[in-house]
């Protein structure tokens, strides 16, 4: 990294960095289509003491338009960012275009498993890192600093990962860790998640999140990811609340970025 970049790139954080644990919610799937559900997430987390969070943001969410197009949608993340809550890049369509070539296990991973959004699963080195520099500079020259790249359905592959960190990214998440793309650590940390597609998927979300909190509480990092259909659903919704509430007073809310410069800040990197 150059000079300039690295200036640009370095960490603040705002407190000397504490004892206590840390939560992470990260809200995925953030786009004009969105927008309201996640205005009415954060609102309720906030409520909760969880003020900021990651958010997880697609640049041209299905092909539906870019996001830059939506002004008042844009200067709502600029709020957002300047009220503490972080935005990452979050895959570029979140969708990927089948390939006639797939293994089985591709088709289940990448169908049924992630429905069709592993949009970075195998990119080429040169697409992803046009499609993560693309939006990158979009958020730029928007006032907005992205520092995370995260692929949809946490697919990312090898030359995929390649990309985001020559495209500056400072880390990406998958499903069981955090990856500093600067210092190459990976800290082990599963998030919970929920599947909400049809009815036997919702109960057993519940019960498998629930037994995954029990087990998490006693990680240094907790991350809980929520999607936007998460809250149509009660039950899982009120699941997350509750978690939320039991860990307030517990762990400091924080986001992705900021939990990574504390690593390095304790590491001396
Ligand atoms: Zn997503």
């Amino acid at each position: 990294m150059d000079t300039i970049a690295a200036t640009e790139f370095l960490p603040l954080v705002a407190a000397a960095s504490t004892a206590t644990d840390s939560l992470v919610v990260s809200l995925h799937d953030v786009a004009p289509a969105t927008q309201e559900i996640t205005e009415s997430i954060i609102l309720e987390l906030a409520r909760r003491g969880v003020r900021v969070c990651s958010l997880l943001v697609v640049p041209d969410y299905h092909h539906q338009g870019l996001f830059t197009r939506h002004r008042q949608f844009v200067s709502w993340l600029r709020r957002l960012e300047a009220d503490g809550h972080e935005i990452a890049v979050h895959g570029y369509f979140h969708e990927r275009p089948r390939s006639p070539n797939e293994s089985l296990g591709d088709k289940f991973l990448t169908r049924f498993y992630t429905k069709n959004e592993g949009e970075f699963y195998d990119l080429s080195y040169d697409e992803a890192l046009r499609r993560i520099t693309t939006a990158r500079d979009e958020f730029r020259a928007h006032g907005l600093k992205p520092r995370g790249f995260v692929a949809p359905a946490w697919l990312l592959g090898d030359e995929a990962e390649r990309a985001a960190r020559d495209a500056q990214m400072e880390y990406t998440t998958r499903l069981r860790t955090v990856c500093d793309l600067r210092s190459g650590e990976v800290f082990p940390a599963r998030t919970l998640v929920y599947s909400v597609h049809n009815n036997w998927r919702r109960a057993l979300s519940r019960t498998w999140n629930a037994a995954m909190f029990r087990f998490l509480k006693s990680k240094p990092l907790l991350r809980i990811s929520v999607h936007p259909h998460d809250y149509s659903h009660r039950a899982i919704w009120g699941q997350i609340l509750d978690f939320v509430r039991t860990l307030s007073g517990e762990r400091t809310a924080t986001t992705y970025q900021d939990w990574i410069a504390e690593q390095r800040l304790r590491r001396g990197i």
